[in-house]
């Protein structure tokens, strides 16, 4: 639980499509016309560095964030298995759960890593294991349980190593859908920090980030 937390208002959007929703929160305005008639393959999207607000700050980490820095392949792989799931069963669920466990891990450790060395003003990393699992098994509660449980886990290892900002952020909720899940048309935000924001949209995180980080050292005494 943080010092604040609530929905993302996605209405601004005709879908919840993850490249979309993310680059737009890193651009810090809706790309949803831009990347859908860009012609490109949707997971092909890439923003710039000077187009997204991480331009503002000294040194940035983003790890695997769709839009920018997104391992293309790996989700391929990801997307590829499901396809095979839903086709003809030539792989199992437990051979698909460990396709994004194996990822994760790797993200996971990049990331603590990242935040352990010191040189980077903001580190941010997209970590996928809900979404991915979630689509084969959102509907198992004990399964889903132990995915929360380690994304708990990874929030509570970087809140006791670290005084400092921090905002979880979703792109799109999941609903269940019998045992398997789809995506839900909004998301969730929790920080550290207190936040006056009721049902804010993805776009305006770019601005608040970079005002709550230009300022961390003021908020100090709120952080939980
Ligand atoms: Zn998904």
């Amino acid at each position: 639980m943080q010092a604040s937390y609530g929905k993302t208002d996605l209405s601004e959007f005709d879908e919840p499509r993850t490249v979309v929703i993310w680059s737009s929160f890193m651009a810090g305005r809706n790309l949803e016309r831009e990347i859908l008639n860009s012609g490109q393959p949707l997971w092909a999207f890439k923003l710039k560095l000077e187009d997204t607000f991480l331009s503002k700050f000294n040194n940035p980490v983003a790890l695997d964030v769709p839009g920018y820095s997104y391992m293309k392949e790996q989700h391929d792989r990801e997307r590829a298995a499901l396809k095979a799931f839903f086709n003809d069963k030539s792989i199992t669920i437990e051979e698909y759960d460990k396709i994004a466990f194996e990822h994760h891990k790797r993200i996971k450790s990049e990331f603590l890593d990242a935040i352990a060395s010191g040189n980077h003003e903001l580190v941010m990393g997209y970590f996928n294991l809900a979404d991915t699992i979630g689509h084969l098994s959102f509907g198992v509660t004990s399964k889903m349980r132990l995915i929360y449980d380690e994304l708990s886990q990874l929030v509570g290892a970087v809140q006791a190593r670290y005084d400092y900002p921090l905002l979880i952020i979703s792109d799109h909720g999941m609903k269940p859908v019998g045992r398997f899940g789809d995506h839900s048309d909004y998301g969730f935000w929790a920080s550290n920090v207190k936040l006056d924001l009721t049902t804010p949209k993805i776009t305006e995180f770019a601005d608040i980030i970079t005002t709550v980080m230009k300022h961390k050292d003021a908020h100090k005494s709120d952080r939980t």
